[in-house]
């Protein structure tokens, strides 16, 4: 290791994370002197380690006197430090994961045939400002119910209702997550810390990330279908008319029916008349998998 004075910061390497030096445990509680700055005296309690192509030397320097004397070099060299972290990550989830890529991708496809009519059926209702789910839903956000006025308790409420949210899209949102995990079937391209900031570490650090985004969304998109399709039900119409009829809702007239595969609604508010009719298919209802089914977790466990 090189204790000598550092003056030439160009292509500056990080080679560890931040370090912070249990000083209490050193001979009167010294500091530990930087190479950059103060080379004879004690100066710094957490550094890292870094190499200097200049002289070729690996010197452990004060973490502040690098950002403060170094400023641009050290900066490209934290983030080109942390792409190299993240990229021996991604190959280890890689490693992992490539022999499974077909299986979870089949799990992801699966589920198209219930996100596919469910994302037709959501459509029909129309994303729109002023149409009747931006209505409904924005105001009542969540929370179609009733309490008890004595106990508190909910008399009712309508599940489901994020059904009408403006950014469910279930069926776009899974071919992205399947677009994301069909990144297994192809390797990543060669790789180590010694080839520098080529192509290959910037296309692993985009392929990891979207695999990983994908592994995460799946589970949660698994759970928005279950609940948002508990709006396309008889007991939730019925609760919503309940809603109606007790003089809380913003229509003038509010009819939804649910019959022979079609939900169909006919609405008054003081704006306009809302017709909607859509077919709801019985794959939309379709047993789910479990999460556990959907999760891809690794030895490492997923962050
Ligand atoms: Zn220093």
């Amino acid at each position: 290791m090189t204790k000598t004075r550092a003056t030439d910061s160009t292509g500056l390497r990080l080679l560890s994370e931040k370090i912070r030096v249990p000083v209490a445990r050193r001979a009167g509680g010294e500091r530990v002197p930087c190479p950059i700055c103060s080379p004879n005296r004690p100066k710094f309690v957490i550094g890292l380690m870094a190499y200097f192509p200049a002289d070729s030397g690996v010197r452990f320097i004060g973490h502040d006197c690098a950002d403060t004397h170094f400023t641009d070099d050290f900066r490209q060299a934290e983030v080109r430090f942390r792409a190299e972290v993240q990229a021996v990550e991604i190959q280890a989830l890689w490693t992992e994961l490539a022999p499974r890529g077909v299986e979870m991708a089949s799990k992801a496809v699966g589920l198209m045939t219930v996100t596919r009519p469910l994302q037709m059926c959501r459509d029909a209702f129309g994303y729109h400002i002023t149409d009747f789910a931006q209505f409904l839903y924005r105001n009542r956000p969540g929370s179609i119910s009733k309490q008890d006025e004595k106990t508190r308790k909910a008399v009712y409420s309508v599940a489901g209702l994020s059904f009408l949210s403006d950014t469910f899209r279930p069926h776009d949102k899974l071919r992205e997550i399947a677009s994301g995990i069909r990144e297994l079937h192809r390797p990543l391209p060669d790789w180590n810390s010694d080839s520098g900031t080529s192509a290959a570490l910037k296309e692993i650090g985009q392929r990891g990330q979207k695999l990983q985004a994908a592994i995460k969304a799946l589970p949660k998109l698994v759970s928005e279908i279950g609940d948002a399709r508990q709006f396309l039900t008889r007991e939730s119409f019925r609760r919503i008319d309940r809603w109606h009829r007790g003089g809380s809702s913003p229509f003038a007239s509010l009819l939804m029916e649910l019959e022979g595969g079609f939900v169909s609604v006919q609405a008054t508010s003081f704006e306009r008349t809302y017709s909607i009719r859509a077919e709801v298919s019985a794959d939309i209802f379709k047993a789910l998998p479990t999460l556990a089914e959907v999760t891809f977790r690794t030895s490492k466990g997923n962050k």
